[in-house]
């Protein structure tokens, strides 16, 4: 896999979308920069006794349309430009959606798997500490990403609540139920992933049994692949970080989960065949879901993908010069700032209701997020049918537009 800077990729996108919008250069060059980045150290304390010190970022990117808002991840890849990238693309996923807020990212540079659950919990507490005087429910709102979870989520919420002397849920999403987590919330990335599927395969003329290859099988490739299976979609490929599995006869996705569990890796499931995280990339499936990590889809395997389709789950996972290939080809990419926007209009959801003390059911969720989905789908679509660009340039027209709208009203 090409080594390429995300934050280069996102500046480009942003670029191509600018010339076709003819956006403002006063407006571009603002959006070119973040406008403020937290760059911390955390010492922690191990279970040896002995200490080490890790390196965190949170980017906030634009406050235009409302509080900051993005998820925390944990990954020993996560650097300052990648999460500038995604801190802008949650600009971008926050405005196609059209909910009330700009956009901002976080990570920690670590291997969570290699920690104990205590060093787990005493770094996730640190960053919070390092960062409390600069989020806030009205300020900025971290959730779950790469490698965090709802337990996490409430070791934070905990942290904050300490330093700001009260229970403060809305400051952060992505919690347990118990506290002040939304219904809906685990499994709404997927959920409204596979909403998109569905209106992809209206456009494609896909029949039922459609085959899909998933890559990733954290919190959104799994949901994903349930609710595809759900929906009559064959889901044949799974993959983890360890490596993939293929079934032409479709795979059972509560099964392969439980499996997953006991074992901790997909490999090696009764009656599938391996293949790796490159290869399940080109086979000639109907759907590809890329639903794990950025940069997978590039310049030198653009011209082997066979899928109809590419719904994008994961952040970044298909580069600028791979773009203009798929798109020539005529692959529907549909882009994570479209695709993956529902994880984030659910955390919209949880946060409103953190504030209103009104608790809705799941049922109630889904249903929102239904409408949310296909209100950005209808947008999206008819964005790209006035300019006649691809998905991701014409998702990005409907989001400047709106983020420069926003800009200009608060005045520069
Ligand atoms: N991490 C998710 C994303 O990339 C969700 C962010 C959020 O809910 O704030 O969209």
């Amino acid at each position: 896999m090409p080594k390429i800077n995300p934050f280069r990729s996102a500046m480009r996108q942003l670029t191509r979308a600018a010339e076709v919008l003819q956006l403002e250069p006063d407006i571009l060059a603002i959006l070119k920069k973040p406008y403020k980045i937290l760059d911390v150290t955390m010492p922690v304390r191990m279970d040896d006794g002995s200490i080490k010190v890790f390196e965190g970022f949170r980017v906030q990117y634009n406050d235009a349309r409302g509080p900051y808002k993005g998820g925390l991840r944990f990954h020993p890849q996560v650097d300052r430009d990648e999460v500038k990238a995604l801190a802008f693309w949650m600009c971008i996923k926050n405005a196609v959606i059209g909910i009330p807020y700009g956009g901002a990212k976080g990570g920690i540079t670590v291997d969570p798997k290699k920690l104990s659950k205590g060093e787990l919990e005493r770094l996730s507490r640190k960053f919070i500490e390092r960062i409390a005087h600069n989020i806030g429910p009205e300020t900025d709102v971290p959730a779950p990403d790469v490698n965090t979870d709802p337990e996490i989520m409430a070791w934070m919420v905990d942290e904050y609540s300490k330093i700001a002397g009260k229970f403060t849920p809305a400051v952060i999403t992505g919690k347990p139920l118990s506290l002040g987590g939304s219904e809906g919330r685990e499994e709404a990335t997927g959920f409204s992933g596979v909403e998109v599927l569905k209106l992809a395969a209206q456009e494609l003329k896909l029949k039922k049994n459609a085959t899909v290859a998933v890559q990733g099988f954290g919190n959104v490739g799994h949901y994903f692949a349930l609710f595809a299976s759900r929906n009559k979609f064959k889901v044949v490929v799974l993959s983890d970080s360890k490596g993939g599995i293929y079934s032409a006869r479709g795979l059972d996705i509560a099964k392969v989960a439980e499996w997953k569990k006991q074992m901790g890796q997909l490999k090696g499931y009764p009656g599938t065949a391996e293949i790796t995280n490159e290869k399940l990339l080109e086979l000639p499936v109907d759907v590809l879901v890329p639903a794990a990590l950025e940069n997978q889809i590039h310049e030198k395997n653009a011209r082997k993908i066979k899928a109809k389709s590419i719904i994008e789950m994961a952040n970044g996972p298909t580069t600028p010069d791979a773009d203009p290939i798929l798109w020539k080809r005529k692959i529907l990419v549909v882009p994570d700032v479209l695709s993956n926007a529902g994880g984030v209009a659910s955390s919209f959801l949880e946060w409103s209701q953190n504030r209103s003390g009104y608790y809705l059911s799941k049922q109630e969720v889904l249903k929102r997020l239904q409408k949310y989905m296909l209100e950005a789908w209808q947008n999206v679509w008819n964005t790209q049918k006035a300019y006649g660009k691809d998905l991701r340039t014409a998702a990005y027209v409907l989001a400047l537009t709106r983020i420069a709208e926003a800009i200009k009203g608060r005045g520069l």
